[in-house]
C-alpha cells in the first residue's frame, strides 16, 4: 500500500493524481489540502478519508470542519496546515500540486522530515533550486519530476547511470499563439490565451504556456533536476506534444519518451517509480500520426523565454524575480488589468529593479518576491 499526501488536490494535477488513486486501489491518501475549494475538498474527504485536510483561509476551515464533523478528520488552515501537512507521519509521498511559490516552504518542510517528492509545483524549484536539490541529496530524498517534459527527461536517462547528458531537448507546443508576431499578440484576450492546443490545465501554467514563460520556468526546473547549465537544455517546438522531451548524450544518441498528451501518465509514473502500471486512457497510434514536427522558437515574440535564460545566467535571486513577477503579471491579466504583452514586460522590469543577492536564503527568496510585488503594486 502505497500512502501520499496532496497539497493541490483540487487543481488540475490534484484531480487527476486522485483519478490514479481511483483506477489503482492501492493507494491511501493521509492528507488533502486546496485553497478555497471548500465543496470539492468536502467531497474528496469523504471519498479518500484522509486524516487531515486543509484550506488556506481560516473561515473557509472552520465552515469545512462543520460540514464534516462526522467524520474523523483533522481540519487545518494557512501556512502552519500546510506545514503540518509537509511534516505529519503516516505517508511517504508529497505530491506537490500547489500553483506559485507558496510551495517552497512546505516542500522544504516535507524533504526534512524525509518525504519522497513528487514535485509539480515547478515554482518552487525555480526560485529555490539551490537550497532544496542539495537538501534533498542530504536527506537523501528522491525529488521525483511530474511536469511531463520532466518526467520524460527522468525516463530517457533509466538505465544511464554514469552517462553524462550532452543536451536536453526540452520540447514545447508553442501555445495558441504559435507562429504569431509579437504585434499580433497585442489585443489578445485572456479567452485567447486560455485555450491551449493539446493540454488541459491549471489558469495560470496555461497563461503561462501562451507566453512560453512556462517553457522558461521549465528549463530552470531542468537545471536543478538534472544538474545542467543552461546552455545545455535547447528548447525545441514541437506542436502536436507526442515527443514529451528527449536528452541527447556525448555520442550524439538520442533518447526521448513519447506519449498522448496526458497528465495522468507522468503523474501515475512519480507515484510508482521505478515500475510502470496499468492506464486507461488513449494510446499513440502511428498509423494515425502523419507527422511529428519541430521548429526553433521565436524568441523575439515569446520574449519570457528568452528572459528566463537570463534570469538563470545572472542567477542568484534574479530567477525568482523572474518567477514572482510573472505569478502577479498573470493574476493581473486573468483580472484584465493589464495586456498580455505587458506580462514579458514586467517580468524584465523586475529583473532590472530587484536588488541582487547572490546567494539567496529562504528569507531572502521570499524577501524579494515582496520587494517584485510592492514594484509592480507602485505602477497603479
Ligand atoms: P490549478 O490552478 O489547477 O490548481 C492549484 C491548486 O493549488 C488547487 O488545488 C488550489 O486550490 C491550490 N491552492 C491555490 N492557492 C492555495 C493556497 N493559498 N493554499 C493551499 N492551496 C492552494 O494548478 P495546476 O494543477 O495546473 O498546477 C499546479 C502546479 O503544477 C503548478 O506549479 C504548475 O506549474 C504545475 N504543473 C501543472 C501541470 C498541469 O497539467 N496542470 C503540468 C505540469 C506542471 P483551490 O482549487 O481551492 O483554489
Amino acid at each position: 500500500m502505497k500512502r501520499i499526501a496532496i497539497l493541490g488536490s483540487t487543481g488540475s494535477i490534484g484531480t487527476q493524481t486522485l483519478d490514479i488513486v481511483r483506477e489503482q486501489k492501492d493507494i491511501e491518501v493521509a492528507a488533502l489540502c486546496a485553497g478555497r475549494n471548500t465543496a470539492l475538498l468536502e467531497r474528496q474527504i469523504r471519498e479518500f478519508s484522509p486524516k487531515a485536510a486543509a484550506l488556506w483561509e481560516e473561515a473557509d476551515a472552520r465552515e469545512l470542519k462543520s460540514r464534516v464533523r462526522d467524520l474523523p478528520v483533522k481540519i487545518l488552515w494557512g501556512m502552519e496546515g500546510l506545514l503540518t501537512i509537509a511534516r505529519m507521519e503516516g505517508y511517504e509521498i508529497l505530491v506537490t500540486a500547489i500553483v506559485g511559490m507558496l510551495g517552497i516552504r512546505p516542500t522544504i518542510a516535507a524533504i526534512k522530515a524525509g518525504k519522497t517528492i513528487a514535485l509539480a509545483n515547478k515554482e518552487t524549484l525555480v526560485t529555490a533550486g539551490h537550497l532544496i536539490m542539495p537538501l534533498a541529496a542530504k536527506m537523501q530524498v528522491p525529488i521525483l519530476p511530474v511536469d511531463s517534459e520532466h518526467s520524460a527527461i527522468f525516463q530517457s536517462l533509466n538505465g544511464e547511470r554514469g552517462n553524462r547528458i550532452h543536451k536536453i531537448l526540452l520540447t514545447a507546443s508553442g501555445g495558441p499563439f504559435r507562429g504569431r508576431k509579437r504585434q499580433e499578440l497585442a489585443a489578445v484576450r485572456v479567452e485567447d490565451a486560455l485555450k491551449h492546443p493539446n493540454w488541459s490545465m491549471g489558469k495560470k501554467i496555461t497563461v503561462d504556456s501562451a507566453t512560453m514563460v512556462n517553457k522558461g520556468l521549465e528549463v530552470m526546473e531542468a537545471r536543478w533536476l538534472f544538474d545542467v547549465v543552461p546552455s545545455q537544455v535547447q528548447v525545441v517546438v514541437h506542436p502536436q506534444s507526442v515527443v514529451h522531451s528527449m536528452v541527447e548524450f556525448e555520442d550524439g544518441a538520442v533518447m526521448a519518451q513519447l506519449g498522448t498528451p496526458d497528465m495522468r501518465l507522468p503523474i501515475q509514473y512519480a507515484l510508482y517509480y521505478p515500475m510502470r502500471r496499468p492506464l486507461s486512457g488513449k494510446r499513440l497510434d502511428f498509423y494515425e500520426l502523419s507527422s511529428i514536427t519541430f521548429e526553433k522558437p521565436d524568441l523575439d515574440t515569446f520574449s519570457g523565454l528568452a528572459l528566463a535564460y537570463r534570469a538563470l545566467g545572472e542567477g542568484g535571486n534574479i530567477p525568482t524575480a523572474y518567477n514572482a513577477a510573472n505569478e502577479k503579471a498573470v493574476a493581473l491579466f486573468l483580472e484584465r488589468k493589464i495586456s498580455f504583452l505587458e506580462i514579458p514586460e514586467l517580468i524584465q522590469g523586475s529583473m532590472e529593479k530587484v536588488k541582487y543577492r547572490e546567494h539567496p536564503a529562504l528569507e531572502e527568496i521570499l524577501e524579494t518576491e515582496q520587494e517584485v510585488y510592492q514594484w509592480i503594486e507602485s505602477r497603479w
